[in-house]
């Protein structure tokens, strides 16, 4: 491998809380069969990246660790037998790609549940130590290296590096999580909770699968607004309502039904309790935010007596990528994606993004690593 350096330079997590650093961190010689090595094109920034900095985040992290999940990369040299895409389309070099944690295709969850983002073998990206090979498991990095248990989905020619990252992490989660919840039919109203990259994204779904009524909840009044581009009919403010009077409009609204369908992208768990009150009775309840840590009070009752149906739903599968991918390829012209890009940083500047980003400041910030 001539013209690959011998390292990459890459920003190393080595104790919770502290600033990333920016260090070289070797490149594997070997591609084992199934592996890519890529060039980072560019890295959205995700909160779980920003939780995990800050070790708030409910999963095991084998420190240090290169940060950054949400990356899409230029193909630069391939394992053997990796020249295909999950969906079969053939891969060369140049070609730019996003790929997904690993399943193993061979434990319960792969094969008899067909679970894949559930298996049991599951490696995640920026999860694991950057001293053993193959070393590249994290997104703020000049190289990646894609596992060969990881689904991977070349990014179609029209889709920019910007929107690939944001369909690495926030758009398959919401497309997975939509995936699970069955039909979204025509007289439908169906409630979106958060206004950050996921409700955003979730409202563009709803609003394309051809709900009647798309009603988001959240703040501040600006992502509100974005959100009526997105397609939401109706938008009520967190800040200037209580739960009571929010779950009063959504009655008004229904037929003092409540929603058919509501979707939870928010992580706070006081709205998993308000989200239990917002569906009719038989309504379906998708929660895809709650990743913390942090405990609500609920009565268990409500779900009973309202029969509800509460979905969960983690992460996204190889098939949510590639559905992600499509959908902004077909609708970005319907939809101003490119808004949710607040700002692009330079990798030296990875601890001010990630700042920002806490002081929710940015929507989707992107650490570019082309130049
Ligand atoms: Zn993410
Ligand atoms: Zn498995």
């Amino acid at each position: 491998m001539p013209s690959i350096p011998t390292h990459s330079r890459a920003a190393v997590l080595r104790r919770f809380g502290e600033p990333l650093a920016i260090e070289d961190v070797p490149i594997p010689r070997e591609i084992e069969p199934g592996a890519i090595l890529v060039k980072t094109e560019a890295c959205s920034i995700c909160g779980t990246d920003v939780h995990l900095a800050h070790g708030e985040l409910a999963l095991k992290v084998d420190l240090p660790v290169i940060i950054g999940h949400e990356m899409v990369g230029r193909i630069v040299a391939f394992g053997a037998g990796a020249r295909r895409d999950s969906v079969g389309t053939p891969l060369e070099v140049g070609d730019r790609i996003v790929w997904t944690h690993t399943a193993c295709n061979c434990c319960y969850y792969c094969t008899v549940a067909r679970q894949p983002t559930l298996c049991e073998n599951r490696r995640a990206y920026m999860f694991e130590t950057m001293e053993r090979a193959p070393y590249l498991l994290g997104g703020f990095s000049e190289y990646g290296y894609v596992l060969p248990e990881s689904g991977r989905i070349k990014v179609p020619d029209t889709v920019s590096n910007d929107l690939a990252s944001l369909c690495s992490c926030a758009f398959r989660s919401v497309m997975n999580a939509i995936g699970q919840i069955g039909r979204i039919a025509s007289y439908d109203t169906v409630v979106i909770q958060g206004v950050g990259p996921l409700g955003l994204l979730a409202t563009a779904v709803a609003r394309t699968s051809g709900a009647r009524r798309v009603i988001v909840i959240g703040a501040p009044a600006e992502r509100l607004e974005l959100a009526s581009t997105f397609g939401a009919d109706v938008t009520i403010p967190l800040e200037s309502t209580t739960a009571d009077e929010r779950a009063e409009r959504v009655k008004s609204l229904t037929g003092e039904r409540g929603a058919d369908i509501v979707m939870e992208f928010t992580g706070h768990p006081s709205a998993f309790v308000e989200g239990l009150v917002l569906p009719r009775k038989g309504g379906r309840y998708l929660v895809v935010g709650q990743l913390g840590e942090d405990t609500t009070l609920v009565a268990p009752s409500m779900i009973v007596k309202k029969n509800l149906n509460v979905i969960g739903s983690f992460s996204g599968d190889a098939a949510s990528y590639w559905k992600a991918l499509d959908f902004v390829e077909v609708h970005q012209k319907d939809f101003p994606f490119e808004r949710m890009i607040t700002n692009r940083y330079r990798l030296e500047d990875v601890n001010l993004a990630i700042e920002r980003m806490r002081r929710f400041e940015e929507i989707k910030p992107v650490i570019d690593l082309t130049e």
